[in-house]
């Protein structure tokens, strides 16, 4: 069996490790108890009641909510049904001139925003930047993140997935 140093834990409490990475190794622990440890933690650390079924990013979750699975932002803003594409309901920010690739990239070479732009997905409630996309102009907006919760559960933590 594998083991994580405490870096990569907290990498992964703090959602700053890529889904599939973080995927590999809850998956390779096979320790329920240290998920629902972690889940503790970010429990404790939201203002909100409705119970984290999985994270999904640094200040984002899937939370299990009286109106059913919903992604949630850490400030408790509610982005729907969490099989629907949060982005889509964020604030978007799109860098695709100069001046506003500048911002992000003060001292380097600039990319060429005819080839690419910076997309940032930012919570219309705390203003919290969830996830920047580098993309070509006109490509779509990606729904990167489709858990199976039901196959997380069931399959890697040995039990079903909690239901209010
Ligand atoms: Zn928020």
């Amino acid at each position: 069996m594998t083991s994580y140093s405490k870096d990569t834990i907290r990498e992964l409490m703090d959602g700053t490790l890529p889904w599939p990475q973080t995927r590999r190794i809850m998956s390779a622990y096979k320790d329920e108890d240290r998920f629902f440890k972690v889940i503790e933690v970010l429990q404790d650390r939201v203002k909100w009641k409705d119970r984290i079924l999985l994270p999904v990013g640094e200040h984002l979750f899937i939370a299990e909510t009286a109106k059913g699975r919903v992604t949630k932002c850490e400030c408790g803003h509610d982005y729907g049904d969490y099989r629907q594409n949060w982005k889509l309901a964020a604030a978007i920010l799109v860098r695709n001139t100069d001046e506003l690739l500048r911002e992000v990239y003060p001292t380097s070479d600039l990319p060429d925003p005819e080839w690419m732009e910076l997309r940032e997905f930012i919570c219309p409630t705390c203003g919290v930047i969830h996830e920047v996309e580098a993309c070509a102009p006109g490509y779509p907006v990606v729904h990167d993140f489709q858990p199976d919760l039901e196959g997380f559960y069931a399959d890697w933590l040995g039990q079903p997935l909690p239901r209010q």
